[in-house]
């Protein structure tokens, strides 16, 4: 009898022990029964010792031959439940693609497909032309055979089953088969630009690098020729067949990098984006696994793909608040990659015009090689900043008179302009015009948002919506008024200024699905419309080479923000803005409205840049003792009851308190503890929300204390009334 430990995907910080005939591999996935259910668990360490095997279960059933999670991912998976102080099986689930975490064949096992019939092939375009989307999956298989359920989900189930039924497709079980390197028969190099000075010198470092690890910060303006670098410096790599892992913050908003991978090196990529069906994330799960796949582009969750031949790592944006989950195993999948690069002994290049200070302070003090570009590619000239002073002036729909000065000039000479409003919706509030009244979603206790369009109330923090009130509900006055302006608003006043102008507005409620997006991005780009309205999506990585105009109406809620990164974060935005305009024959020019223009940040962002903004902020951080210059977690609760919330962040206040000074090797290296407080959303969805933030300039005694108090917080009074996570290096409050 051997004793085996097993992750079990359950919320509880350990690993659990079951009996077998035989020692097992580490890695393999086994069932075993956890009360009254069985679960799919994975093989931690077979041949333990124990003292009381009395209790001891067997295991049910062994899935796989071959372990599903390689050493070097169950070592990353070994620090993540250490580092994030998560329970082990769930951290092993959240690596796994999800039919796998269901105990489903690793292995590709035949799957549904469908292919062309020899109909289809010879049918003429003509007699699919009143039918546009069959048409187009037709197209698609014609190209190779399509997951089945992928097709269904990407053309609709009707579309597919009028092919089927028009017997121009058919349904087929195949089973694929891996080939590692099968790329290296059809490699090849497409056109590529003379790399200039700057990019020549970081090319020329990364290649130094290959085949050891070390992480580089490739900063480089806007639209200076990062990606140009990556696909320059991955060519050796993937001609000696090995893998590159590219992570970006959203793959739907910039599908024009995957094709520039794709185009220069006539190689397959693999794509991992939430919209994928389970089937198709376990495919190129399975090809990465196999070395079929030379590039795999992804988010977040990329960061768990196995590799075959592993080469390099490239995190893009690596500054995108995206990279950091926000609830469950709250990983940053920027410090994942450095630690996978690290156990597969390959570079890590991080890439930002906007590094995130962690990111910059690593490079200023060498622990990262510090690659710079410092001017635009191509020739075109970098977009000039100015503040423009909305004191005093008159305001319509949100715009100075001064600034609609500007909108003019450029409106009349022809051009494009870029509007950036923080908010979408009509208006961040509706309230009565006789009593002052605020219409609140009652469940987050905050203002409805207005969605005139809709003629909707919206909170835009928990989703709720409800019709627009037609009276107060206080004292039944029917004139009801909106406060503040929303990119719907903004719209409707451009409409108004502007009547000759075409519009388009560019929020999450208009361009709901990435093909619409896509459309209405290329319109813009043939200069079918002249005024953009639209929130952060706007700040993506697009390029409008007609824009010679990029306005935001209110940088000032940031400047007095509680959150101390935002700062940060609105120089990211303003300077990822400036970036998406302007071209060598016609440059741009950046107007930011404030009521604040004599505001150091603002000056100094405007006048000298990100990078200098960037260097002053982290001296301030220095100064007032905060990450990077220190390491912090939080602990949150909510409850229905704000008092057991905050009672139960009390009482840790004190475990963490205690559980430190009861470690005399420890003592003097007490956690800096602020709180609870209410967090920034203090109420959502009907229950209370608070936070304790936990600080110390050391991670480890930090940490430590962590780990001494987890135990006991879970035994805590108020822990059976509360929901409540750790965060590990917050990023957001
Ligand atoms: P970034 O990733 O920094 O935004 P890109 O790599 O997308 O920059 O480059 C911006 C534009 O300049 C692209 O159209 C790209 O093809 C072009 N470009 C990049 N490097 C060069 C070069 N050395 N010579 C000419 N054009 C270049
Ligand atoms: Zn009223
Ligand atoms: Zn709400």
């Amino acid at each position: 009898m051997v004793f085996i430990q097993v992750a079990v995907p359950v919320p509880l910080r350990q690993l659990f022990t079951y009996s077998h005939t035989d020692t097992l591999q580490s890695g393999v996935r086994v069932k075993v029964s956890f009360g009254p259910r069985q679960l799919v668990g994975i093989v931690i360490e077979s041949g333990i010792d124990i003292d009381d095997t009395s209790k001891i279960k067997a295991i049910n059933e062994v899935i796989d031959s071959v372990p599903v999670i390689d050493e070097s991912l169950r070592k990353m998976a070994h620090w993540l439940w250490q580092y994030y102080h998560h329970a082990p099986g769930e951290v092993i689930h959240a690596m796994l693609p999800v039919p796998l975490r269901k105990g489903e064949p690793a292995t590709p096992s035949p799957a549904q497909y469908i292919q062309v019939t020899p109909e289809g092939r010879t049918t003429d375009s003509d007699s699919l032309s009143r039918a546009p989307k069959q048409m187009a999956c037709l197209e698609a298989v014609v190209a190779s055979p399509l997951i089945a359920s992928e097709a269904r989900k990407t053309f609709s189930p009707a579309v597919v089953k009028a092919l089927i039924d028009k017997a121009l497709i058919e349904r087929v079980d195949i089973t694929p088969e891996l080939t590692a390197q099968a790329w290296l028969d059809t490699f090849d190099i497409g056109e590529k630009p003379v790399p200039d000075k700057e990019q020549g010198v970081a090319i020329a470092a990364l290649n130094q690098q290959h085949g050891t690890f070390a992480i580089s910060l490739l900063e480089g303006v806007t639209g200076s020729g990062k990606t140009e670098v990556y696909l320059q410096s991955i060519e050796p790599l993937l001609k000696a067949g090995k893998q590159v892992l590219i992570l970006v913050p959203e793959i739907g908003l910039t599908p024009q990098t995957v094709s520039r991978f794709e185009k220069r090196f006539n190689i397959p990529v693999g794509v991992l984006h939430s919209q994928l069906t389970d089937a198709a994330r376990l495919s190129v799960w399975q090809r990465a696994r196999a070395g079929e796949l030379g590039i795999i582009i992804g988010t977040r969750s990329a960061i768990f793909t196995p590799l075959k031949n592993p080469g390099m790592i490239i995190v893009d944006e690596e500054h995108d608040e995206s990279f950091k989950q926000q609830d469950g195993l709250r990983y940053n999948a920027r410090d994942l990659a450095a630690m996978r690069a690290k156990e597969h002994s390959i570079p890590l290049l991080l890439g930002s015009a906007t590094p995130a200070l962690e990111t910059l302070n690593n490079a200023l003090t060498g622990r990262f090689a510090h690659l710079q570009l410092t001017r635009r590619a191509a020739g075109a000239q970098s977009t000039k900043q100015y503040l423009l002073d909305a004191r005093d002036q008159p305001i319509h729909y949100g715009i100075s008179e001064g600034l609609l000065t500007i909108m003019r000039q450029h409106v009349n000479a022809g051009n494009q302009i870029l509007v950036f409003v923080n908010r979408r919706g009509y208006a961040p509030a509706l309230l009565c015009h006789h009593c002052g009244t605020t219409a609140m979603c009652k469940r987050c206790d905050r203002p409805y948002t207005v969605h005139k369009g809709q003629n909707r109330l919206q909170c835009h923090h928990c989703g709720a919506t409800r019709s627009m009130p037609k009276e107060c509900e206080a004292c039944h006055s029917h004139e009801m008024v909106t406060a503040g302006t929303g990119t719907e608003q903004v719209e409707e006043g451009l409409m108004k200024l502007f009547p000759d102008a075409k519009h388009v507005r560019i929020d999450s409620d208009t361009v709901r699905g990435k093909d619409k997006l896509h459309q209405t991005l290329d319109a813009i780009n043939r200069q079918e419309h002249q005024i953009l309205v639209g929130t952060q999506i706007l700040s993506k990585g697009h390029h409008f080479p007609h824009v010679t105009l990029v306005v935001v109406l209110d940088c000032d809620g940031a400047l007095f923000s509680a959150d101390f990164r935002a700062p940060e974060k609105l120089a990211q935005l303003v300077t990822q803005l400036a970036g998406r305009a302007g071209r060598a024959s016609k440059p741009g020019e950046m107007w930011l409205q404030t009521h604040n223009p004599h505001h150091p940040l603002l000056q100094d962002l405007v006048n000298n840049g990100y990078a200098h903004f960037a260097r002053h902020a982290l001296m301030e951080r220095k100064a007032s003792a905060l990450p990077p210059y220190i390491s912090q977690f939080v602990i949150r609760a909510e409850a229905t009851e704000s008092s057991s919330a905050y009672a139960f962040l009390q009482q840790a206040r004190g475990v963490l308190l205690n559980s430190n000074a009861a470690n005399t090797s420890l003592s003097g290296l007490v956690p800096q503890m602020t709180g609870p407080f209410p967090c920034l959303i203090e109420k959502r969805q009907g229950r209370f929300r608070f936070m304790l933030v936990c600080s110390h300039e050391k991670r480890a005694p930090l940490h430590n204390a962590l780990r001494l108090a987890l135990p006991y917080l879970q035994g805590l009074p108020q822990a059976a009334k509360v929901r409540w996570s750790v965060d590990i290096d917050p990023t957001d409050f």
